[in-house]
C-alpha cells in the first residue's frame, strides 16, 4: 500500500483524495497541506492528518507520493523538492509556465529516479476516447483536420485563473488538456502554430483562444476554447478521407456519416439548380452514396490515471503521461503564446 498527500487541498486536491480513496485500493491518503489554516478542520472531518507544511510531508518517510494541486505558479518550486526529497510526484496540469521551468522538473525527476507525471486526466475522457477509436479502427480513413473545443458563456475566470502571475488564463487552464489530446493522436511533428488568445473582458489573462496546428504529415486541427459563447458549436468535428465524424457534447452525442462502400456516384453534366445558386461541386450529394453510423461505445475512466502511475512505480507499465509527451506539450503552448505576441505564424519541429 503507497501513502500519498496532497499539497493544495483546494476544488482539485479534494478530488484527487475522494478519487484515491474510493477507486483506488493500492493508494492511502494519508494527508494534506494547504497555506490556508482553516483546511486542517476540512482535512480532518475527511478523516486525514493535516500537515502543517510542505517540508513535514517531505520529511515524512511514510508518504512515497506527492500530489500537487495548488494554483499552477506553486508547481515548479514544489515538484522539485518534492522529487529532491525523494517522493514520487503527480503534478495537476500545467505543471510548469514554460518548457524551461518543465525541462528542469523533468531533468530532477530523471536524476532523482524518481517518477512525476502530470495530471491529464483528460486523456480519459469518453469524447476523446471515442474520437481515437474512430482515428484507430479507421472508420472513416485517414483524418486531415480536426476541430476540438470546449465553450463556455460565464464570462468570468474563477478565483486566481484570472491572475497573471498565477499562471492563470485558458491557455494553461483548459488549452493544456486539449493541445495534450490533439499532441496524443499523433507522432508526426508540429510543423506550424498560429494562435489568437482573446481577453474580452480579463484584464490580465486570455479568456478565449484560437489556435491552428499544422503537422508535418498534412493533418492540421483547431483548437478553440470560449467563456464568452452562447450558440455552442460540435465538442469535436473530425474530417478524414472517407467521411465526417461529429461529437456534439459531454455525452457523446453525435454520429459518423461515411461513404457508402461500393457505391460509384455518377456526375451530371449539366449544371444543378440548388437553393446555393446553380452549381455542380456543392450540389447535394445523392442520399444513396452515404451511411450513417453510430459513434463507436467506448470504456474509459479518469481512474486509470492512477492505475498506470501504481504499475509505473511497479514496473509492471510503461508511465503513460510521461516526461518527453509533457514537454511537447509545453513545448507547444511557449509556441502558441510566441504566435499571439508576435502575431504571426510561427514555425517549429515539436
Ligand atoms: P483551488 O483554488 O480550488 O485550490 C487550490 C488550493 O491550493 C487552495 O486551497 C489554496 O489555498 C492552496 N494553495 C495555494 N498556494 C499554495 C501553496 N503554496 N501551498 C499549499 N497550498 C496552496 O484550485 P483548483 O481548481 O483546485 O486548481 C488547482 C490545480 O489543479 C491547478 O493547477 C489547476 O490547473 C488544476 N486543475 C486540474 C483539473 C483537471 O481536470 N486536471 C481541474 C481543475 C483544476
Amino acid at each position: 500500500m503507497y501513502k500519498l498527500a496532497i499539497i493544495g487541498y483546494g476544488g482539485m486536491g479534494c478530488w484527487h483524495h475522494k478519487n484515491i480513496q474510493e477507486k483506488i485500493p493500492q493508494i492511502h491518503v494519508k494527508g494534506a497541506n494547504d497555506i490556508r489554516p482553516e483546511l486542517e478542520e476540512k482535512a480532518r472531518e475527511n478523516g486525514i492528518y493535516f500537515y502543517k507544511s510542505p517540508e513535514e510531508i517531505w520529511e515524512d518517510p511514510e508518504v512515497d507520493i506527492v500530489t500537487i494541486a495548488t494554483p499552477n505558479n506553486f508547481h515548479n518550486d514544489l515538484v522539485i523538492q518534492s522529487l529532491r526529497m525523494g517522493k514520487h510526484v503527480i503534478c495537476e496540469k500545467p505543471a510548469a509556465l514554460n518548457t524551461t521551468e518543465l525541462q528542469e522538473m523533468v531533468g530532477t525527476a530523471s536524476d532523482t529516479g524518481n517518477l512525476f507525471s502530470v495530471h491529464q486526466n483528460r486523456r480519459w475522457d469518453k469524447d476523446f476516447v471515442t474520437i481515437k477509436s474512430i482515428l484507430e479502427q479507421k472508420l472513416i480513413g485517414e483524418p486531415y483536420y480536426i476541430e476540438s473545443r470546449v465553450q463556455g458563456s460565464r464570462r468570468s475566470l474563477h478565483g486566481w485563473r484570472s491572475y497573471k502571475v498565477n499562471g492563470g488564463g485558458m491557455v494553461y487552464d483548459w488549452g493544456v488538456h486539449l493541445i495534450d489530446q490533439i499532441l496524443s493522436m499523433t507522432n508526426s511533428p508540429l510543423v506550424n502554430v498560429q494562435s489568437h488568445l482573446f481577453r474580452i473582458f480579463s484584464e490580465e489573462v486570455d479568456d478565449n483562444f484560437k489556435v491552428l496546428l499544422r503537422f508535418e504529415n498534412g493533418l492540421s486541427a483547431l483548437v478553440e476554447i470560449a467563456t464568452n459563447c452562447f450558440i455552442n458549436q460540435p465538442r469535436w468535428y473530425i474530417s478524414c478521407k472517407e467521411g465526417t465524424a461529429v461529437i456534439e457534447d459531454w455525452d457523446c452525442n453525435g454520429k459518423i456519416v461515411k461513404l457508402s462502400e461500393e457505391t460509384k456516384m455518377e456526375w451530371d453534366n449539366d449544371i444543378i439548380y440548388t437553393s446555393a445558386g446553380p452549381t455542380r461541386t456543392m450540389a447535394p450529394r445523392p442520399a444513396y452514396t452515404t451511411t450513417e453510423i453510430p459513434l463507436p461505445i467506448v470504456e474509459t475512466d479518469w481512474t486509470n490515471y492512477y492505475k498506470n502511475i501504481v504499475e509505473a512505480i511497479e514496473g509492471r507499465a510503461e508511465l503513460i503521461v510521461n516526461g518527453q509527451q509533457i514537454l511537447r506539450t509545453m513545448r507547444a503552448i511557449d509556441a502558441i503564446f510566441q504566435s499571439d505576441r508576435e502575431c504571426t505564424a510561427i514555425s517549429c519541429r515539436i
